[in-house]
């Protein structure tokens, strides 16, 4: 995705800190340079990223640090809470009412994917359980509705348009007020775009805000435009109630810098990114989550919350103990892979999972479900000791024999079981290591 490059980077810029003998000033200045001109390059904000290397330095003061303090350490962390900081506007993430209509109205330019992303937040809330519709309220680009209704069908959710109507606040006002009568939850208002921002389409935009006052606006912004995406979403946010924003194309090459530091300097909370043409491309944006991940530490954030919401087996509180310190059990990585099965695409899944994307059979969707499938049963065939005291087992060639007999399975697959979970479990104590730190209230803030 979009911004790997600076998370690699940035890493780097850090890591470089791990080979001096000594962090001093100089050690300091030239790795917060290399982060500056990390983010630079992924085209934030000149004058953010300034702000952000000033911060560092006033907050990590080395000359008066306790002898004894992990100053790279400290560095780290101090860099992961600044870049934290610079995108996170600090505004909670609006939420719609169960048992009452919420109308979100959908604004952004032309080609921005606004429409998929209308759909793909339909299909997000229908999930949830919300009674979710959508109206197609774009009546100036011709094939709008036919787009919608094609989506909205994919997606089983209702949707409300008519056919050559050219007036878009009667479309719009007639199918809000249709769904709001049958008592739907989240109604999803899709409007009109224009190819650049001009007054026909802030004239239209207003007025349907006039007509329909919804209790929230979604601007959609392509994420890739680079630094002209501030004046972008400034000049939609003064022009309409923007509530939060869309970040789409996330998944291409492209910088995603400009897009991120823009809306942060605009205020504006990000809800979703857009990550692909398809209907589960979108991500929930949570700015620690996101951060983490850029700085490759896995979102063990969103990885617990996706397995919350997905009522998968959960971790007990002794094994999320272990777990967070970094200490994984064969056993664990059984219920993470019979999780994973669950949770849908194996790719997303892995991102979020330190070690995971390494280790995931490459190839179609399906030869790695197949896969993942083939270990589970390789797990299932193992006997308590070996899944709880996985490293004090002794795992030898009878031992494998035995599981490979008892699964159907081949010895040599049993070996790669053993090796995948090495991989993950070094993995996992680097980035419970990483977490524990970050995660110590106080420390070094
Ligand atoms: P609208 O004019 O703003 O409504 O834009 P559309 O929703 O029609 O999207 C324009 C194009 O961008 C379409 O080809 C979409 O499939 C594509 N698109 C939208 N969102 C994403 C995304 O997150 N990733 C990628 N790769 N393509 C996207």
């Amino acid at each position: 995705m979009v911004l790997e490059t600076l998370g690699t980077k940035i890493v780097k810029a850090l890591q470089s800190l791990t080979n001096q003998v000594v962090v001093d000033e100089t050690a300091l200045e030239a790795a917060l340079k290399e982060v500056a001109r990390a983010l630079l390059e992924a085209d934030v904000n000149v004058k953010q990223v300034s702000e952000l290397r000033q911060r560092v330095k006033n907050r990590v003061r080395l000359a008066e640090l306790p002898p004894g303090t992990n100053r790279r350490r400290l560095i780290h962390k101090t860099v992961f809470e600044e870049l934290c900081r610079m995108l996170d506007p600090g505004i909670p993430p609006y939420r719609p009412q169960r048992g009452q209509s919420n109308v979100i109205m959908f604004v952004g330019l032309q080609g921005n994917g606004k429409t998929t992303s209308c759909v793909k937040v339909a299909y997000f809330y229908k999930r949830k359980g919300y009674r979710t519709g959508l109206v197609c309220a774009d009546t100036f680009r011709a094939g709008a509705f036919d787009q919608l209704r094609q989506n909205a069908t994919r997606a089983r959710v209702p949707f409300y348009g008519r056919y050559g109507e050219t007036d878009a606040v009667k479309v719009a006002s007639e199918g809000v007020e249709r769904f709001r009568r049958e008592g739907f939850e989240v109604i999803l208002v899709d409007t009109s775009g224009r190819h650049k921002q001009e007054a026909a389409l802030f004239a239209e935009m207003e007025q349907l805000d006039r007509a329909l006052t919804p209790d929230h606006v979604i601007f959609v912004m392509d994420g890739s435009i680079g630094q002209a995406a501030y004046d972008q979403a400034r000049a939609f946010q003064q022009r309409v109630r923007v509530g939060s924003v869309i970040l789409t194309k996330m998944d291409g090459h492209a910088r995603g810098g400009g897009a991120l530091s823009a809306v942060a300097a605009t205020h504006s909370p990000i809800v979703f990114l857009g990550t692909g043409e398809h209907l589960d491309d979108l991500e929930e944006f949570q700015v620690q989550s996101f951060v983490g991940r850029l700085l490759g530490m896995g979102d063990v954030r969103g990885l617990v919350s996706t397995i919350a919401e997905a009522d998968l087996e959960n971790p007990d509180e002794e094994q999320m103990n272990r777990i967070s310190q970094g200490i994984l059990t064969l056993r664990d990585m059984q219920m993470q892979y019979s999780n994973v099965l669950r949770l849908g695409p194996l790719s997303k899944v892995a991102s979020m999972m330190p070690g995971m994307a390494e280790i995931l059979p490459k190839g179609s969707e399906k030869d790695a479900q197949t896969r993942v499938r083939n270990m589970l049963v390789i797990l299932d065939s193992m006997n308590r000791e070996e899944l709880d005291e996985s490293t004090s087992v002794r795992w030898d060639d009878s031992r494998k024999r035995r599981i490979a007999r008892g699964s159907g399975r081949s010895v040599q697959e049993v070996d790669e079981v053993l090796t995948q979970y090495k991989l993950i479990s070094k993995a996992w104590s680097r980035i419970g290591k990483n977490m524990k730190h970050l995660m110590q209230p106080g420390h070094g803030g």
